[in-house]
């Protein structure tokens, strides 16, 4: 990498980048963040934000290399990052068993658009080589698993959005919302209820599945909607419709409870638009 490359890089990691570069640039912090827990100087999440405690495992990187703790991941404190603090996204294309920077922030950006792959680790496996070609194939483009110009121009532009708008499946307390949670990102939306609550459709649809989810779901109720949409309401402790039954807005679907990979009774409320992930984050009363 040239040395105007690896300015201008450092710069768009320490200015608030403009809008259009806005995923870009929290895709890079995200890598950054991979590799700072990778080195054990960051425990946080990997959430792409370029807040304090990120800055704080930068500093302790730099002091116990040398480097001026500026707080600030230019060129040197990358260097220090070993194999995990390059290449820049963009300057290869990407595909299984390739690692480093550009694969934490690939990760990242497939994950923002709907796409998770497991934990954010900067290792293209199988996961997120699934991921890559599911995306590839949601954008229009040949899902080659080969993360080129074209996969990085599309993750570029916005996340996708609903194009449907749902009410609340519960009128109880918002838990974890859409988005980065750890090392990992969490597709949906969660609702902290008693088991036994019912739950309600989130808008008007006819079923799609309802039945028990052999991955973490457990008991799952999905919905299909027009307009590309879809709406999945997991860890059920009963099932109330079946599958090809129509239904109304805010008609009982199910009942809140644990099953799946669930620590306790929740509704894991999820949203997808032709197959992605998208924030249910504006679900009404
Ligand atoms: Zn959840």
């Amino acid at each position: 990498m040239g040395r105007a490359l690896v300015a201008s890089f450092a710069a768009a990691l320490a200015l608030t980048a403009p809008a259009t570069a806005a995923a870009a640039s929290s895709a890079d912090v995200a890598a950054l963040q991979v590799a700072l827990r990778a080195g054990g100087f960051y425990a946080g999440s990997v959430d792409g934000v370029a807040g304090p405690a990120t800055s704080a495992a930068v500093r302790s990187l730099q002091r116990r290399r040398g480097i001026p703790a500026d707080g600030i991941a230019g060129p040197r404190t990358r260097r220090a990052l070993g194999r995990r603090g390059r290449p820049r996204l963009g300057s290869r294309p990407l595909s299984v068993a390739d690692r480093g920077w550009d694969v934490a922030a690939l990760q990242f950006l497939l994950a923002t658009h709907g796409f998770p792959s497991g934990a954010f680790d900067g290792g293209l496996g199988a996961h997120t080589d699934a991921a890559l070609r599911r995306f590839q194939a949601w954008a229009g483009l040949s899902a080659d698993g080969v993360a080129g110009a074209a996969t990085l121009a599309a993750l570029r532009r916005g996340p996708p959005r609903s194009t449907l708008r749902f009410r609340r499946p519960l009128g109880d307390l918002v838990g974890d919302r859409f988005g980065p949670r750890g090392t990992t990102f969490h597709a949906g939306l969660d609702f902290v209820a008693p088991r036994g609550r019912p739950v309600g459709a989130g808008a008007s649809g006819c079923v799609e599945a309802a039945h028990r989810d052999s991955g973490g779901y457990g008991k799952l109720v999905v919905l299909r909607h027009g307009r590309g949409m879809t709406s999945w309401y997991a860890h059920l402790s009963r099932i109330s419709v079946r599958r090809g039954q129509c239904v109304a807005a805010g008609a009982h679907i199910g009942r809140v409870g644990s099953s799946g990979r669930a620590t306790g009774p929740h509704l894991h409320f999820e949203l997808r638009r032709r197959g992605a992930a998208v924030d249910p984050g504006g679900v009404t009363g």
